[in-house]
C-alpha cells in the first residue's frame, strides 16, 4: 500500500549535530536509530536508509568503521555479498520492483554524505516520482519505513527458519 508519506513527522529524522558517524551509531544500536535495522550478521548491518529514495532502499554497513571498499576483510566482504543476495530476494518478494541500483558513494566528491562505507541498494519502479520531486518536494510518495521494516524482518526471519531447517 502506497501513500504520501510526510518525512517530517517521522520521529527519528532528528537533526544530527554531533560529530559523531551515524552509521556507527546504528551499529552500537543508539536509541535514535536502532528501530531501522532490518538485520544483522557478523560483520554486516542491514539497515533501512534514514532517507529511503525509494520504497526498500536498504544500507549495508559493515560493522567496523571503513572509509574504503579495499579495507573490508575476506569475511567482510563474502558478507555483504551474501547479504546482498539475500536482501535482492526479499524485495523481490516483498516490493516486485522492476530494477536495482546497486553500489557505493565512496568519497564526499562522490556523493558518499556519510564518511562509514556503505553499500546501497535502492529498488526502481517503473512508476516511480521524479527525482526532482523527491529532492525538491517534502512528501515523497513511498511505503510507511515502518512498515517497510516490519515486512523485511519478516522476510528475514523465515528465512532464518528455513536455513535452520536445511536447503
Ligand atoms: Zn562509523
Amino acid at each position: 500500500m502506497e501513500y504520501f508519506f510526510n518525512f517530517n513527522k517521522l520521529g527519528y529524522l532528528k537533526e544530527k549535530k554531533s560529530k559523531r558517524c551515524i552509521l556507527c551509531a546504528i551499529v552500537e544500536g543508539s536509541n535514535d536509530v536502532d528501530r531501522l535495522i532490518v538485520y544483522e550478521s557478523e560483520h554486516i548491518i542491514v539497515s533501512l536508509n534514514l532517507y529511503p529514495y525509494n520504497p526498500g532502499h536498504l544500507l549495508l554497513i559493515p560493522r567496523r568503521h571503513l572509509t574504503d571498499i579495499r579495507q573490508m576483510s575476506v569475511e567482510e566482504r563474502a558478507s555483504m555479498d551474501e547479504l546482498t543476495r539475500q536482501c535482492l530476494d526479499h524485495l523481490d518478494k516483498v516490493f516486485k520492483p522492476s530494477g536495482y541500483n546497486i553500489g557505493y558513494n565512496q568519497g564526499l566528491a562522490a556523493g558518499g554524505s556519510i564518511e562509514h562505507l556503505h553499500l546501497h541498494i535502492i529498488p526502481r519502479y517503473q512508476n516511480e516520482i521524479g527525482i526532482a520531486e523527491l529532492i525538491g518536494g517534502k512528501k515523497v510518495l513511498v511505503q510507511n519505513p515502518l512498515e517497510t521494516l516490519r515486512l523485511l524482518r519478516q522476510e528475514f526471519a523465515a528465512q532464518g527458519e528455513h536455513d535452520k531447517k536445511g536447503r
